[in-house]
C-alpha cells in the first residue's frame, strides 16, 4: 500500500515538473502578416504632357547605365490610344562626352531607354569623333522628332511608327561649340564626315533612313531599333555629292542660243568664261528654315 502511495506521488511530482517545463519553454512568436500587394496597373499617362507625368519609382538596369553616359529623366511608361505603348522611357536631355563635355538635345528627346541608350552610345563613340576635324567640339543635336503617336510618315491608317513606340530619332543637324553646324543630309557638307555617318549609324541602328530613301527624308536622317524578323536591317541613305561643274564650253553653250557657235568660234573664247564660283566650305552651311517635311 505504501509502495502504491509513494508511486502515485513520484507520478504528480513528475507531471507536475513536465507542466512547469511547458510552461517555461516560449511558443514561437507568430509570423508576421505579408503586406498587402500595391496594385501593379500602369501609371497614368497624358499623351499631351508626356514629359510632365511624375517620376516611376526606381530606375531601371538600362537607366543605371544610362547614367553614366547622358543625363536622362525617367518617364512614365507611355499607354497612349492608338496602340502607342512604350515602357522604360526617358528624356535624354544631353550625352556626356569622354573628355566630360555635354552635347546637348534639343529639344530633350522622349525615347525607350534602349533607344536613347543606343543614340547616347553613337554620339559618344562616332558622332564625335567623326566631327572632330571640323574645328570645334560637338555642341548639340537638334532632335527633329522623337516620341510621337502616329502612322509612319504620319499617314493616316498606316502601320503605327516606330515614333509612336519612343524607339526613333529624326535628327536634322549638328552643331559644334563654334556655332559651325553640319546637316548630314546636305551634299555639300563633309563628305567624308557623312560617310563616317552614314556607316556607324547603319551598323548600330536597325533602321536608317535618308535622302534616296522614301522622298521623306531628304532634310534629316530617321534612326531607329525596330525589331525584324531574322534581324533584319534597313540601311537607306545616298550621300549625295554636288553635280560635277560644267566644262567652260558647256557652260558658254547654255549661254547662246543652240546653232548660234560652231567649234571654230568657241574655243578661243571658252577661256573668258568665268568657272563656277567655289561651293561653300563643307559643313558650313547656315541653318535654314525646317522644311518640316512629312517624316516615318
Ligand atoms: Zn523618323
Amino acid at each position: 500500500m505504501r509502495s502504491r502511495v509513494c508511486l502515485g506521488l513520484v507520478l504528480l511530482i513528475a507531471l507536475g515538473s513536465a507542466f512547469a517545463m511547458a510552461d517555461d519553454v516560449p511558443l514561437p512568436r507568430p509570423k508576421p502578416k505579408p503586406a498587402a500587394a500595391e496594385p501593379a496597373g500602369p501609371l497614368p499617362f497624358d499623351p499631351a504632357h508626356p514629359n510632365e507625368a511624375a517620376v516611376p519609382p526606381g530606375p531601371s538596369a538600362c537607366e543605371l547605365r544610362l547614367a553614366n553616359i547622358a543625363v536622362a529623366l525617367s518617364q512614365f511608361d507611355i499607354e497612349g490610344q492608338g496602340g502607342c505603348v512604350a515602357h522604360d522611357v526617358v528624356r535624354l536631355d544631353a550625352i556626356l562626352m569622354p573628355d566630360k563635355t555635354k552635347v546637348a538635345v534639343t529639344p530633350p528627346a522622349t525615347l525607350r531607354c534602349e533607344m536613347a541608350e543606343s543614340v547616347a552610345g553613337w554620339i559618344r563613340d562616332e558622332v564625335g569623333p567623326a566631327l572632330g576635324g571640323l574645328g570645334s567640339k560637338l555642341a548639340r543635336i537638334e532632335n527633329f522628332d522623337s516620341f510621337s503617336c502616329r502612322g509612319r510618315n504620319r499617314v493616316f491608317g498606316a502601320k503605327l511608327s516606330e515614333h509612336g513606340k519612343a524607339n526613333a530619332l529624326d535628327i536634322r543637324f549638328f552643331k559644334l561649340a563654334n556655332g559651325v553646324m553640319l546637316t548630314p543630309t546636305d551634299m555639300h557638307a563633309d563628305r567624308p564626315v557623312r560617310e563616317k555617318l552614314r556607316e556607324s549609324s547603319c551598323g548600330r541602328f536597325k533602321t536608317v533612313l535618308g535622302p534616296g530613301s522614301d522622298g521623306y527624308h531628304e532634310d534629316h536622317i530617321h534612326l531607329d531599333l525596330a525589331e525584324r524578323r531574322g534581324g533584319y536591317k534597313m540601311c537607306q541613305w545616298d550621300v549625295r555629292v554636288p553635280p560635277p561643274p560644267k566644262p567652260p564650253a558647256e557652260a558658254k553653250k547654255d549661254d547662246k542660243n543652240d546653232g548660234e557657235t560652231d567649234a571654230a568660234t568657241e574655243t578661243p573664247a571658252a577661256a573668258d568664261v568665268p568657272l563656277p564660283r567655289p561651293r561653300p566650305v563643307a559643313g558650313m552651311n547656315d541653318e535654314k528654315p525646317a522644311l518640316r517635311r512629312k517624316r516615318l
